[in-house]
């Protein structure tokens, strides 16, 4: 699933080649994946595309008018960029046709169709009411979080990919952030001391902000079709050995969730 850092590469490359453009076609042709009737779809047709913003793991496509489009890729969905004349595939979920002869689509491979998008009219924040805090934003000071995770008594991992808290981590990057932070996934935040947290807080953007450059570094200003996670310290190498301390990464399973992390570097401790 795509989860900030992904999204804001998307984001930052899917705008020179689109922003500026009008609208020249649009259409919904997986039945489900529009959210809103009003306004209709067809209201974009003919509008410029004025610009693309990220906030959580959604795409926010700004037109004229204030009239704008949210995507959210859920677990399987891209974005593709290419020609208006290329035949959409069984996988096209969404696609907005330019008036430099391209498309941006949305595609969703697999059988589970998740992906969704939503028209929104001005000052309507439909599916981006109720998120959290952003976390590479000024807003997400010290003060701020601490007052959001002091004396909850919840798991880090859920507390940080819990998307009203703080908006825009998922699986991967909990993982990473907690081990930049040399935390343990199955901590409870109220046992945390005052270092604790203000080493969590630290280690969000900094993790993000790395996953950002890492990526980029790796796609360019290229779109992309997978997520690229290669450069990971835990989360997807249950087994091998950690990069720091050579220990073996472990896989625990949290609220369903394929947690890795290093049981030496994270030190953790199974009795809290
Ligand atoms: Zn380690």
């Amino acid at each position: 699933m795509p989860e900030l850092p992904d999204l804001e590469v998307i984001k930052d490359n899917l705008t020179p080649r689109t922003v500026g453009r009008a609208v020249r076609g649009v259409e919904s042709r997986f039945p489900a994946f529009l959210k809103t009737a009003d306004p209709p779809l067809s209201q974009l047709e003919g509008k410029e595309l004025v610009g693309i913003s990220r906030r959580g793991k959604y795409l926010q496509f700004y037109f004229e008018e204030n009239l704008s489009l949210v995507i959210h890729l859920m677990r399987w969905g891209w974005i593709w960029h290419g020609k208006s004349t290329y035949p959409p595939t069984r996988a096209t979920a969404f696609r907005l046709s330019l008036d430099d002869g391209n498309d941006v689509r949305v595609i969703e491979p697999g059988p589970q169709k998740l992906a969704r998008g939503w028209v929104l009219a001005a000052g309507d924040e439909g599916p981006l009411a109720g998120l959290g805090l952003e976390p590479l934003s000024e807003a997400f000071s010290l003060e701020k979080f601490a007052e959001l995770i002091s004396g909850r008594r919840r798991q880090l991992k859920k507390i940080l990919t819990d998307q009203k808290l703080i908006a825009g981590i998922g699986n991967a990057y909990a993982d990473e952030i907690l081990f930049s932070a040399r935390l343990s996934p199955i901590r409870y935040a109220h046992t945390l001391k005052a270092q604790e947290i203000e080493r969590l807080w630290e280690a969000i953007p900094k993790t993000l902000r790395w996953a950002i450059g890492e990526i980029k570094k790796r796609v360019g200003d290229a779109l992309f079709e997978q997520e690229v996670r290669d450069f990971l310290w835990v989360h997807g190498r249950a087994g091998k050995p950690c990069r720091v301390c050579g220990t073996q990464i472990e896989e625990i399973l949290i609220g369903g969730q394929r947690t890795d992390y290093c049981p030496r570097c994270q030190n953790v401790d199974r009795s809290v």
